[in-house]
């Protein structure tokens, strides 16, 4: 967790906090969570403190690492080379050959500014996905599989469960008839977690935009926004 240091408790950064870590405590200087600080750094990089007092602090532990580079938008995941929670999603689907016609891309985007994910509640819900028939990538594709202890069953490592972050990304496969059997899983899930989460659908739909899993998510109430069409530009690198 960041680091306070000769606070003149001024109260300016409490409200920079993405997840309430900050509060000003009894004696007049400010005190961080440390329980709920991601090391998201936006409290630093603000440069909302009059007198530069907060520092980041030892990220001595892999664990440490793991929080403070999926919280920070601004860090690089060293396995995917990609910034930003370290993974593509859904966005070069077409150029990489990364989602087959006859399967769908899932993801499953757990917390947000202002809310956090506990990885307790990750777990939650990676196990009942997979279950479900999703399948998770290695970790050069995903940062969540570093810390999984299964990707068979969706455990993760006992020693990751407390760790809160800003969000993260549950995403994988699975065959298009197993996609209901997914959405049935997140809908029973739902009611376990204490966080928010959105779901995003990877397709090759047909030239009208059409795919039969369009139908499913209706009947499950889910009006499907359509967003981040790719149509193809750029030099393939699936065969
Ligand atoms: S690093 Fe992020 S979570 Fe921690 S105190 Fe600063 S703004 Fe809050
Ligand atoms: S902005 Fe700086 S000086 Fe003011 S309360 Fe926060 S840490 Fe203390």
């Amino acid at each position: 967790m960041v680091q306070v240091e000769d606070c003149i408790g001024c109260e300016e950064c409490i409200p920079y906090c993405t997840v309430g870590a900050l509060s000003m405590g009894n004696d007049g200087v400010v005190v961080v969570d440390g329980s709920r600080c991601t090391d998201c750094y936006v409290c630093i990089r603000s440069k909302c403190c009059p007198v530069d007092t907060i520092v980041p602090g030892p990220l001595n532990t892999f664990n440490d690492n793991f929080r403070h580079v999926l919280s920070d938008p601004t860090e690089t995941t060293a396995e995917t080379g990609v910034p930003g929670r370290g993974t593509e999603e859904s966005k070069t689907n077409d150029v990489t050959g990364r989602f087959r016609k006859d399967e769908a891309g899932i993801c499953i985007d757990m917390g947000r500014p202002g809310v956090g994910v506990r990885m307790r509640d990750v777990e939650k819900v990676a196990v009942a996905v997979v279950r479900a028939g999703l399948k998770i990538p290695g970790p050069e594709e995903t940062p969540l599989a570093k810390v999984m202890a299964d990707r068979t069953t969706g455990k993760l490592k006992d020693d990751v469960l407390d760790e809160y972050l800003l969000s993260i990304i549950i995403e994988g496969t699975c065959p298009l008839d197993k996609v209901e059997g997914v959405l049935r899983a997140l809908r029973s899930v739902e009611k376990e977690i204490d966080t928010v989460f959105s779901l995003g659908i990877v397709l090759q739909v047909d030239e009208n935009g059409y795919h039969p899993v369009l139908d499913t998510l209706e009947a499950f109430g889910i009006k499907p926004y359509r967003g981040k069409v790719n149509v193809g530009f750029g030099r393939p690198l699936a065969t």
